[in-house]
């Protein structure tokens, strides 16, 4: 596994997590089967949205002497009052079910205590306006979460969390088909059936500004949805003219800036081992690069992370270059020094670049990396 760490928590969550919706009302066999195969593979992250008592017991029952191993993302204001997965905002509601949450894991203690579903101007308003926020700020005052999250769909909801700068952790619905929708399409809406090349006009830049904005302000991003529940995976409902592998969702994630983790969604074992077996891949194998760009001209100029232009005679990471000048270029005066590190900790700089132009002749998305650099080198002053 590899770690990554999770902002400024102080945590490590490995790259690959474990998305706990599918054991929702599965028998326990199923549910251990799942949870033991990810520890065995050093999974070290899981979430656990799902309001019912039962499967929250059997992830706690599984997980057994091990959950100190494991850091668990709860939710706070989910509940299932009415229905399936149903909201809530009233304070007590929440206070009950996080407690059930905490006695039904058999732990005292939850790592990552989220926010639900904080999608609409409402949502935020309900969730960060009101006593719900100052419930989330007692339970780490009081060591119940060992950090506060939150979790959304919508951008431009997620950019106005991450400004209030009470959350370390942003749970955020990541792949490249969402990344070209735009910010006023409901993405959930858009899994469900409308995933169609006519509702994307080129790459959405909301999204893109939203993983920059949280690298800046050392906001660890989770991954939901990264394989568009698993709509980019197949044939018929891929909007790309091909499927995409689970290793090139989950490394489309992993490539943006601010993602620590990918949590996959997992009904069984063998799904459990294609997810880690992402660790096992050839870089070619994790290149999304040709299949997000048969839908022409979605990402043309936009650098994409995917390190396609590779190999650099200077040794330079173009990839990473460009997402630190990205995150850099929101405010070109007031760089975070945690970037400025990354960016010198790196083994080449911009300005080891030589001009050859082989990486633009190689970038599928007519990249000017040339351009890239100068101005990396200019910015970083190395
Ligand atoms: S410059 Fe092009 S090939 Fe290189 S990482 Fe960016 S998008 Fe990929
Ligand atoms: S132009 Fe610069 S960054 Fe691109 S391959 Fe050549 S040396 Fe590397």
């Amino acid at each position: 596994m590899i770690y990554r760490k999770l902002g400024a928590t102080g945590m490590k969550a490995g790259v690959i997590g474990l998305g706990a919706e599918h054991l929702d009302r599965k028998p326990y066999a199923q549910v251990e089967e799942v949870v033991r195969t990810a520890l065995e593979h050093d999974v070290n992250i899981i979430d656990c949205f799902m309001p019912g008592a039962e499967v929250r017991g059997n992830i706690g029952r599984a997980l057994g002497k091990d959950r100190g191993k494991v850091l668990i993302q709860g939710h706070i204001c989910s509940v299932d009052l009415n229905r399936q997965y149903d909201i809530s905002r009233d304070p007590a509601t929440c206070e009950k079910y996080f407690e059930s949450l905490l006695a039904d894991l058999g732990t005292d203690y939850i790592d990552i205590g989220m926010l639900f579903f904080v999608d609409t101007q409402e949502d935020f308003r309900d969730v960060f306006l009101t006593e719900i926020i100052d419930y989330a700020r007692r339970l780490k005052k009081q060591g119940k979460i060992r950090a506060i999250g939150a979790s959304s769909h919508n951008p431009e909801t997620a950019r106005r969390i991450v400004e209030t700068g009470q959350v370390d952790v942003l749970m955020f619905s990541i792949n490249p088909a969402f990344d070209m929708t735009p910010a006023d399409v409901n993405v959930l809406n858009a899994i469900d059936g409308l995933f169609s090349t006519e509702s994307f006009n080129g790459a959405d830049p909301s999204r893109a500004e939203l993983y920059r904005l949280c690298a800046g302000k050392n906001v660890a991003i989770t991954v939901m949805k990264a394989f568009g529940s698993g709509k980019l995976l197949s044939a018929e409902h891929t909007p790309f003219a091909y499927p995409m592998t689970s290793a090139q969702c989950i490394h489309y994630a992993l490539t943006r800036p601010a993602v620590a983790s990918v949590l996959a969604g997992c009904k069984n074992r063998a799904e459990v081992l294609e997810a880690v077996n992402y660790l096992n891949a050839t870089e070619k194998e994790r290149d999304y690069s040709e299949v997000i760009n048969t839908l022409k001209q979605s990402f043309h100029g936009q650098c994409m992370y995917c390190n396609h232009c590779l190999p650099c005679p200077a040794g330079i990471d173009i990839a990473a270059v460009t997402k630190y000048l990205d995150v850099a270029l929101l405010d070109k005066d007031n760089i975070p020094a945690s970037i400025v590190g990354h960016y010198l900790s790196l083994g080449a700089r911009a300005s080891d670049c030589e001009e050859c132009g082989s990486c633009e002749k190689r970038c599928p998305f007519s990249v000017k990396i040339i351009d890239n650099m100068r101005v990396a080198k200019g910015l970083f002053r190395a």
